[in-house]
């Protein structure tokens, strides 16, 4: 393994400029919309879904209901923030009901949605609803990838891309740092991002769960995980970069904006929402020399328990609001 680099600093500089003069100072807050809790595969060794298979009996039951989805968009619309994409285990959903779900949510939102629905064939089905496709390839070394994600072929994965580039889809890829890496493996990283032409990548760092082979591993540390934001940042000028801190690691978010990030994200947003910890997620943005795009405090944006678009989500959207007001902390 490599040591961390001791011009960490010059790099974060490096990679901070680069992201205003491309990017300009707003960083957005995204949500990833879960449309079940269900995983056929379930055997990705980080995964929550993974501890759960054995206990769901009934995989219908671990979708959630479509009227509470459409409400959780609209409450991001309200607080303008931006859906990171539609993400559910496999087997949940069919593609012509994925569909369905993103056109109404494109409608929500103004503007097409992200994908991260696993490996499909039926990328041709999709249109104008979807912005673009995300590949979970999550392991930034190919041999660990083969042992922790098992059936989740890269392959697979980077022909799913292929595709849905030549359909015309932009293409994104997850990354969870953490798993076994290291700063060698960035180099890959850099290839992989050049030869499926990636439009985005999202960064988490590992979140160690009970039931894992991970529960007692530790979290990348925090210049560890700048370092690798800064590199890509460096080398790919133009693309989009979110970057997932968990609520323990707030303090990595000022960091990760100067290294690069354009967005930030994984957070429990209606539990943190107008609390110490959405405000301190505020600062954090702040204190980076950045605004940003929609609220974590403004009880204003909440609006009315009424939606604005369909009454059948009245009651999602009221229990959204009591829980944005509730501060669990
Ligand atoms: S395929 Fe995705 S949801 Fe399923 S176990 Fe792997 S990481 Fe988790």
């Amino acid at each position: 393994m490599i040591a961390m680099s001791s011009n960490i600093f010059d790099l974060m500089k490096k990679a901070n400029k680069i992201t205003l003069d491309n990017h300009g100072d707003l960083v957005t807050l995204e949500r990833a919309v879960f449309l079940s809790w269900w995983c056929d595969k379930g055997d990705c060794a980080f995964c929550y879904m993974s501890t759960q298979k054995n206990k769901i009996k009934d995989p219908s039951k671990a979708k959630r209901k479509i009227p509470n989805i459409y409400a959780e968009a609209e409450m991001c619309k309200r607080l303008n923030w931006n859906i990171e994409f539609l993400s559910g285990g496999y087997e949940s959903f069919t593609t012509l009901e994925i569909k369905k779900i993103a056109t109404n949510i494109k409608n929500i939102m103004g503007d097409g949605v992200w994908l991260n629905t696993g490996i499909t064939d039926e990328l041709e089905e999709f249109g104008s609803e979807i912005k673009g496709i995300t590949g979970a390839v999550e392991i930034a070394n190919p041999k660990l990838h083969k042992k922790i994600c098992p059936s989740k072929e890269l392959d697979q994965i980077s022909n799913m891309l292929e595709k849905a580039g030549d359909l015309g889809f932009k293409k994104a890829i997850t990354i969870i740092l953490g798993l076994g890496e290291t700063l060698e493996d960035i180099d890959y990283l850099i290839d992989y991002i050049k030869t499926y032409k990636i439009d985005r990548v999202i960064f988490y760092s590992l979140n160690p769960h009970k039931e894992t082979i991970y529960a007692n591993s530790s979290q990348p540390a925090s210049l560890y995980y700048a370092e690798v934001v800064s590199r890509i940042r460096i080398e790919f000028p133009k693309i989009e970069i979110i970057c997932g801190t968990w609520i323990d690691n707030l303090a990595n978010i000022g960091i990760l904006i100067l290294s690069g990030a354009n967005g930030i994200t994984k957070f429990p947003l209606f539990k943190m929402f107008g609390t110490k910890y959405g405000k301190r997620v505020e600062e954090e943005v702040k204190f980076a020399g950045r605004k940003l795009k929609g609220t974590f405090t403004d009880k204003n944006q909440l609006g009315n328990p009424q939606s604005e678009i369909d009454p059948s989500l009245d009651k999602f959207i009221k229990r959204y609001i009591k829980e944005s007001l509730k501060n669990k902390y």
